[in-house]
Order: structure tokens, then C-alpha cells, then sequence
């Protein structure tokens, strides 16, 4: 385990925006985790700064200049069946794989449950952080457990599905308990059974062109990748964190009023008082889709995605979303807020 000091963070960020981490480790393994915690506890030179833990780094945006952080960059591997019945199979899986190499393989070996989150860019242990979803299906529907260091005791621990308080994009990981887990492994359980279409428009749409009812796993990720490359940037060509604002949720006395003024708004009823507005719908009905500030663009096919054109810096980024959330709520009332966390 080599403690590297100035290491460019624009390699570790799929928005290639970024300065240096003043100190960077990668660690393989639990063992190096316990020991790297007890070289930020006893040594001088690193005992006042504070540890980040990254995965894939596509979900952060960092700031320019050097961050002063210990950054932890997880690559415990693992893929281990841990228990099966005639109806599931229990899968042990290292916080350091690659998202889709699980989802793939998982896909290859006929199980089901993770198909539908085909192609999310990341690393599988920072899936519980943020509930990682997509096409109607999230990661909570299938974790059975969560390996964790706990930093407060210096322990690993297992954490149950509900001990995690997942909510839509949302868990103890990135709230009440932030800082204090280092997820180790996550342990999936994955249904044998038939795999069923997600209940989602476009995947739906996609199907019903196909007359295809009863796809297999293999159709069901094909559909997915191609439904998302048609409307996705690849980061590797367009570096960007995917969504970059949350979907407002807003009162239904302003819902109503926006009804009345766009027969095309997508209002979404959350219970009497509130309901939660597409953050994509508003940008691209402020005209903003395609639209470019400085360095930084709206994705001309997705309105929610910010996109780097050429190498843009923290500055500009912060320009782009300062003017969109401007222009948004001179229009509808309504504020944006940014949905990755900044470092
Ligand atoms: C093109 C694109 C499309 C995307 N589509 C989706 C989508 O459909 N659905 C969706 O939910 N997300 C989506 N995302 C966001 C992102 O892919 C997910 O949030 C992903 O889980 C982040 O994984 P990561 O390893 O890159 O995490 P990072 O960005 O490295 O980290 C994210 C957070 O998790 C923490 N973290 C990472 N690993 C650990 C660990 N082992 N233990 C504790 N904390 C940890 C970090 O400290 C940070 O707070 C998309 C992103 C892109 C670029």
C-alpha cells in the first residue's frame, strides 16, 4: 500500500474537473483498510486530515486546486455465491468491482434483479450510498446486506437491508450516518425466476416495436444500453456525472398553476400538499437544452446533464449552474438544486 501526495484528480472523475488530492491510496483489501485507519490515527504527517472515500468518482464533482484529503480509492474485488436455493442465489460482491461487470455477469450466469441498472457508470459499493436506481428498479430491491468498516469503533460490521433506511436516491450512507461507513462488500440476492420488462415507457415502447413478450435477461440489458446510449453522453467522450439536479418537489398550489399554463407539464402527485416536477422538463422548457456556457453545455439529447466540452475548471461549472438555476427560476419559480456532491 503506497501513499502517492499530488495526484490529479481529473484521472478519477468521469467529469474530469478537478484539482489534486493532496494524499491518495489504493486499497485492495480489508486489511489495508484497518491499516491505512491506524497510520490516520498515529502518524503526524497525515493525523489532520480529514479521509474521502472514492469509487468511480462519477457521481462527485471536486473542486481546483489541491483538496486536502487522505482520498481512499476502494478496489476490493470479489464475487463469491454465498447461498442458493431453487428460487435465488445470495452473491457476495467487492465494494471495488465495476457496476456493470456485476450487472453483465450476473445477466450471463441468468439471474435477475440488477438488469435494469445495466450501464450505470461506478463501482458496486458506492450502489447503497445513493440507492443507485434506474428504469423502476433500485438497488434496495435486491441488497440483502451491506459490509461496512466503521470508522467511530474501528470495526467491520454487517448492516441490514433496513438498518440502511434507503430512500429514493437516498440512504443512511449520505445522511444521518455520513462519514462514517466504509462499505467493504454488498451482498445481493438474485432471483432465478423469469425476468419480467421494467414497467417504464421507453423500455415498454421498446418491446411492443420488437413484439417481443417475453424478452430474456440478455434482450432486457440489450434494451436498456440502447435506451440509454440514445439518450445518455458515454463520459468517456463527454465527461459528465450523469444527472446534475435533483427533481424539485414543489407545492400542488404551484403545480396546479403550471398545469394551467403547459398542457405538456409532467407533474408527478406526491401526497396532498406536494408533487415532484421532472428538474429535466423545466430545464428544457426554459429553452436551455443544447445550450452552452462558456466550457460547459446542456446534453443536447438529455436537459439534466451537464456536459465538460473542453476542459472545463470548477469556475466555469459553477457559472453554468448558477445561470441555469437562474434562468429556471426567473421562469417558472422554481429552484433547482444540484444533485452530486461537491468536494
Ligand atoms: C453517464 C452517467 C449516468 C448515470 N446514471 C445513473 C442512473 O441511472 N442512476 C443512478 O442512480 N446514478 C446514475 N449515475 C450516477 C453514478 O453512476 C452512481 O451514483 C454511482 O453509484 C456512483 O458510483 P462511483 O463508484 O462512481 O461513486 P463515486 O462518485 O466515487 O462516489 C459517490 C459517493 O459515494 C461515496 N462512496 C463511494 N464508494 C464508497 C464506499 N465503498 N463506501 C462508502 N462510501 C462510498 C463517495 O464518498 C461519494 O460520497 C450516472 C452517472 C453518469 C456519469
Amino acid at each position: 500500500m503506497e501513499i502517492q501526495e499530488y495526484v490529479d484528480i481529473k484521472n478519477y472523475s468521469t467529469f474530469k474537473i478537478g484539482g489534486q488530492f493532496r494524499y491518495f491510496v489504493v486499497i485492495s483489501s480489508i486489511e489495508e483498510l484497518s491499516q491505512i485507519y491506524v497510520i490516520a490515527r498515529e502518524d503526524v504527517k497525515y493525523k489532520n486530515t480529514p479521509i474521502f472515500i472514492l469509487g468511480g468518482g462519477s457521481n462527485i464533482v471536486f473542486s481546483d486546486g489541491v483538496i486536502n484529503v487522505v482520498a481512499l480509492k476502494i478496489e476490493i474485488k470479489g464475487f463469491e455465491i454465498i447461498n442458493e436455493t431453487d428460487e435465488y442465489l445470495d452473491i457476495r460482491v467487492g465494494a471495488g468491482e465495476n457496476w456493470d461487470d456485476f450487472v453483465k455477469r450476473s445477466v450471463e450466469m441468468n439471474l435477475s434483479g440488477v438488469e435494469a441498472m445495466s450501464i450505470i457508470p461506478g463501482t458496486v459499493g458506492a450502489g447503497p450510498v445513493q440507492n443507485v436506481g434506474a428504469y423502476g428498479v433500485e438497488v434496495k430491491d435486491i441488497i440483502l446486506n451491506v459490509e461496512v468498516f466503521d470508522k467511530n469503533i474501528n470495526e467491520f460490521k454487517i448492516l441490514s437491508n433496513l438498518d440502511c433506511k434507503f430512500g429514493y436516491r437516498d440512504s443512511i450512507f449520505k445522511n444521518e450516518e455520513k462519514d462514517r461507513y466504509i462499505i467493504t462488500y454488498v451482498i445481493y440476492r438474485l432471483s432465478k425466476k423469469e425476468p419480467r420488462i421494467p414497467n417504464y415507457p421507453d423500455v415498454l415502447k421498446y418491446f411492443a416495436d420488437k413484439n417481443l413478450l417475453n424478452p430474456s435477461l440478455e434482450n432486457i440489458r440489450e434494451a436498456i444500453i440502447f435506451i440509454r446510449n440514445s439518450k445518455l453522453p458515454d463520459f468517456r467522450r463527454l465527461p459528465n456525472v450523469g444527472s446534475f439536479f435533483k427533481n424539485p418537489i414543489i407545492e400542488n398550489i404551484l403545480a396546479d398553476k403550471l398545469k394551467e399554463n403547459y398542457l405538456n407539464i409532467k407533474i408527478f402527485p406526491i401526497d396532498e400538499n406536494y408533487s415532484k416536477i421532472p428538474a429535466g422538463w423545466l430545464i428544457e422548457n426554459a429553452e436551455l437544452k443544447g445550450k452552452s456556457f462558456g466550457n460547459i453545455s446542456v446534453y443536447d439529447k438529455s436537459a439534466l446533464v451537464l456536459v465538460n466540452n473542453n476542459n472545463a475548471s470548477f469556475d466555469d461549472l459553477i457559472y453554468a449552474k448558477n445561470e441555469i438555476i437562474k434562468i429556471v427560476f426567473d421562469k417558472f419559480k422554481i429552484t433547482l438544486e444540484q444533485e452530486p456532491e461537491i468536494v
